[in-house]
């Protein structure tokens, strides 16, 4: 290949084809993806959108991404469900702190407000029994999307922009001479030649880059699972999120309820895995009955994992960068941890303003990865099991 393109970006999820369609408007911009589009977590994800709730530390980044969505609505293929999303906290919060939560995102102008069981009750009837809850937080910047349709819609926004998208070629490596980086070479050895390249490879992005920078990522799991029931779930069904099992649910289109959770980190150096766990249907059976009401006979359909995985952060913040220590033209984008697609127009807008070295609408000091000074890979996550019992024997 003999042109040379402005920006080259490793990986065709959503991170990467968020990139391409922030920077092809005024880039030559190349996507290569070594499977398909939206192959790797991408296309796996549930399609939660709370993400005023996960970024609630940093709301201009939160409210950015919550009125993308609600623009997007409509785009292409591309729809957005808005839905009431309520996080269920456990007995051991007491109720005063978690209405001073809610306050602050109120104050921060978000649309939350806490809710006692009888609360919940008033405004979802018959939708849950809380034995061992202290209330739940209800968002209302919040819905689901399909992954999949997200990322193809996007990747056609870039590509009616001019970029170009090569599906199926694994690059091999960063071409770098003299500190700069010049292209990559691919596993045919050909060299692409850009003045700069983002690596946007999901948990690989780590092992990929490692030669010229260390960051602090670990890949690990989410396992989903759908379930036939009795009951009719309309539109009021709320998505919500149980502090004691770390699972979530919402309705799907066909009535079915999707849950998902069962985290675990991925044992390096990462094996593929397509099968849920064992201890994943246990913790749903244990749990969703005595959630929800009115379930009625259920059975578990449709199991699903990712093969590899999502690549997680000490802090759950992504990490977007072209480090100091990296060659010249360098910029890395991955540590998405379970919120990738939800912070899809966030980090989207992150690599524009690292690459182009723009202002934004938010600061994107939060994502450097200066902010760690251990790039080891040992830390763990409240979020993310480590529990054998959930993972089972092959994790
Ligand atoms: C079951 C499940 C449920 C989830 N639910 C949600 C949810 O409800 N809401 C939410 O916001 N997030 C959710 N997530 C997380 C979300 O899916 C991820 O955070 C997000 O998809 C990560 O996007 P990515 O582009 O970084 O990674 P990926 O989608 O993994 O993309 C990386 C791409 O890089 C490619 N690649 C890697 N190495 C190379 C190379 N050397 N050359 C070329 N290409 C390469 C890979 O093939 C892959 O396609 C969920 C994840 C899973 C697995």
């Amino acid at each position: 290949m003999s042109q040379k393109y402005d920006v080259i970006i490793v990986g065709g999820g959503i991170v990467g084809c968020m990139a391409a369609r922030e920077l092809a408007p005024d880039h030559d911009v190349l996507v290569v993806e070594r499977d398909q589009i939206g192959g790797g977590a991408t296309g796996k994800a549930s399609g939660l959108v709370t993400v005023v709730e996960e970024y609630s530390d940093t709301p201009a980044a939160a409210a950015h991404a919550i009125e993308f969505f609600r623009e997007y609505d409509g785009t292409g293929h591309f729809s957005f469900h808005e839905r009431s999303y309520v996080e269920l906290r456990s007995d051991e919060h007491d109720v005063a702190s978690l209405r001073d939560h809610a306050a602050t995102l109120r104050e921060n102008g978000f649309d939350a407000a806490f809710h006692t069981p009888d609360e919940l009750e008033n405004r979802f009837p018959d939708t849950f029994e809380l034995d061992g809850h202290a209330g739940g937080i209800v968002y209302e910047d919040a819905g689901w999307l399909d992954p999949y349709t997200f990322v193809t819609t996007v990747k056609e926004d870039a590509e009616r922009d001019g970029a170009t998208f090569l599906t199926g070629v694994e690059v091999d490596d960063l071409a770098v001479e003299d500190g700069s980086i010049v292209g990559v070479d691919t596993e045919a050895d050909e060299r692409i030649r850009a003045e700069q390249v983002v690596v946007a490879a999901g948990w690989r992005t780590r092992q990929f880059v490692s030669e010229h920078v260390s960051i602090p990522t670990r890949p690990y799991r989410y396992q989903t699972y759908n379930l036939d029931h009795e009951r009719t779930l309309t539109e009021e069904f709320p998505m919500a999120w149980d502090e004691h099992s770390h699972l979530y649910f919402r309705a799907e289109p066909n009535g079915e309820l999707h849950i998902g959770g069962g985290t675990y980190f991925v044992k390096p150096p990462g094996t593929p895995r397509s099968t849920t766990t064992e201890g994943f249907q246990r913790l749903i059976a244990g749990t969703i009955p005595e959630l929800i009401t009115n379930l009625g006979e259920a059975q578990f359909v449709a199991g699903d994992t990712c093969r590899f995985g999502d690549s997680a952060t000490p802090d759950r913040y992504p990490i977007i960068d072209a480090p100091a220590e990296a060659p010249e033209g360098l910029a890395v984008a991955t540590g998405t941890h379970g919120f990738g697609i939800m912070a899809a127009p966030v980090i989207g807008t992150a690599i524009r303003m690292v690459v182009t070295d723009e202002d934004g609408p938010f600061s994107v000091d939060e994502f450097s990865l200066d902010r760690f000074e251990d790039r080891s890979t040992d830390f763990g996550s409240s979020y993310i099991a480590e529990s054998p019992e959930l993972v089972g024997p092959q994790s």
